[in-house]
């Protein structure tokens, strides 16, 4: 059996992998580390794909509360599994799959009432490394959190499970929505295209509005109407009220002013992470006398990672024309300074490609 060799022989030809790690905040740098050996459980990747995602920006930027430095950055990746460990599947071996980033216990108290994604112990060893050669994937993503890949579909477009989960997740918390009725995503990034992508499956329309009018015919393209804020309030005046309004910027200021922009008992999903330490302000008499719902939205659970991925496969949701670019691992210092300037969507990796 494959899986009783030598991992290093069969599957590892180095023994060292290229890393690109934070190492600070604003500081990060290539490295050469010993390729990880799976414990009890784990799986060992090899990245085909990593996209850079806004939080990888966030976390360079800013730090994290709750993410020790040094690290291997990116989360967003395919690949294939090259080693598992001990007590593992040896039938993963060779397989393309996805990790999710957070593998849930099942058995606590968020688990049990249908946050899975809330899983305190499932967020405690993530998936989290992918600009590397290999990486490692916790114990507990591998037993609840890791996904087959479609053979056809694109090692770049299945790396897109992870945001588009989320944004699944966040149609959930919206649930249920009039149909047909407008709903208003507030930003231009990515992820506000997957929000467009997908409304029409959720019965809604959707409009983007974003200060950055040379993103309307992205928005157009996946079949959002697109609003120009970029003179500031007096534009959005213009806007049919929404049914909801999803917050896609993480910036405090547009949470205050969403329950403004939607129909008196409309929702607001708070969707973009804020900076750590931020407070929002809202108008009272706005969320009472119109009873605007304010509603939280974070990470997804695996049943919306694997919906998210049966969506990417069937092609009902194609994320590859949000890649401005894609190159090789020693690429990344470019786009991640490309993608923070707010130059193109999003830029994947294939650190297998050299
Ligand atoms: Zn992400
Ligand atoms: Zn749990």
């Amino acid at each position: 059996m494959v899986a009783r060799l030598p991992f290093s022989v069969f599957r590892f030809p180095i023994l060292r992998l290229r890393a690109f790690v934070q190492t600070g905040i604003g500081e990060y740098a290539e490295r050469e580390l010993p390729v990880p050996r799976p414990g009890p459980g784990e799986a060992v990747v090899r990245v085909h794909a990593a996209v850079i995602c806004g939080t990888d920006i966030k976390l360079l930027k800013r730090g994290h509360a709750r993410i020790a430095l040094p690290r291997t950055m990116g989360h967003e990746l395919c690949g294939e599994v090259a080693a598992v460990g001990d007590g593992g599947d040896p039938a993963l071996l060779g397989a393309r799959v996805v990790p999710g980033i957070s593998g849930p216990c099942g058995a606590c108290p968020e688990c049990l009432g249908g946050f899975s994604n809330l899983c305190e112990s499932g967020h405690a060893d993530q998936t989290w490394g992918a600009f590397a050669e290999y990486v490692r994937v916790p114990a507990s993503v591998v037993r609840t959190n890791l996904h087959r890949v479609p053979e056809g579909l694109p090692a770049a477009a299945a790396a897109f499970v992870d945001p588009l989960a989320s944004v699944l997740h966040g149609w959930n918390r919206l649930r249920p929505l009039p149909r047909g009725s407008p709903v208003l995503v507030y930003g231009a990034g990515a992820i506000a295209f997957l929000w467009a992508a997908t409304a029409r499956l959720q019965g809604v329309r959707c409009v983007i509005a974003a200060r950055r009018p040379e993103r309307r015919a992205v928005a157009e393209s996946f079949g959002a109407d697109f609003l120009d804020v970029s003179g500031g309030r007096p534009a959005e005046s213009g806007l049919a009220p929404a049914a909801a309004a999803i917050d896609a910027t993480g910036d405090p200021d547009v949470w205050s002013r969403l329950p403004f922009l939607v129909s008196p008992g409309g929702k607001v999903l708070l969707y973009g992470g804020c900076a750590p330490g931020a407070t929002a302000s809202f108008d009272a008499a706005r969320l009472h006398y119109a009873e605007i719902s304010l509603i939280g939205s974070f990470h997804s659970t695996p049943g919306e990672a694997a919906e998210a991925l049966a969506l990417l496969a069937s092609g009902a949701v194609d994320p590859l024309p949000l890649l401005t670019a894609t190159g090789r691992l020693a690429d990344l210092p470019a786009f991640l300074e490309a993608q923070a300037r707010g130059d193109g969507l999003r830029h994947a990796i294939r650190p297998d490609a050299g």
